[in-house]
């Protein structure tokens, strides 16, 4: 079944295209957390973006960097974020955030783990 992403790409629902080339397609977020929210996806359905094979993945990356650029050229801001998150659309999408200052991307106080974890212990599950 096509995604929600792919039914954009074809026209079916609409959508605030901002860039597309052969492979990649951007459109702003329905539901900004900033000015701008962007999201960058492959045309071709990937549900996660670490399985993605090299060139695709590569391909992807170079596509956000097209787009941040452009967002950082025609919106006049500091510096663009990114984030891949993806628990809500199964269709690998690049989330970029326009931002000027910290507290535009996240609240002060709203990341972080509350209890520090045992750093120690989870380097020695990771490396071994
Ligand atoms: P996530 O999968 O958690 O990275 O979040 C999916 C993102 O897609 C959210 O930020 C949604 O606001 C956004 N989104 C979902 N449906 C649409 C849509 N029809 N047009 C634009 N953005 C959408």
């Amino acid at each position: 079944m096509p995604t929600i992403f792919s039914k954009i790409i074809a026209g079916e629902i609409p959508c605030h295209k901002v860039w597309e080339d052969d492979a990649h397609f951007a459109f702003l977020d329905i539901n900004p957390w900033v000015e701008g929210h962007t999201l960058v996806i492959p045309k071709a359905e990937h549900d996660y973006l670490f399985d993605m094979d090299d060139d695709s993945y590569t391909a992807l990356h170079l596509a956000a960097k097209t787009v941040a650029n452009l967002l950082k050229d025609k919106l006049g801001c500091a510096r663009v974020c990114t984030t891949v998150i993806g628990y809500e659309v199964p269709h690998v999408h690049i989330h970029l955030l326009p931002t000027n200052q910290m507290s535009d991307f996240a609240k002060p106080g709203t990341f972080g783990m509350k209890e520090k974890p045992d750093l120690v212990a989870l380097a020695k599950r990771i490396t071994s």
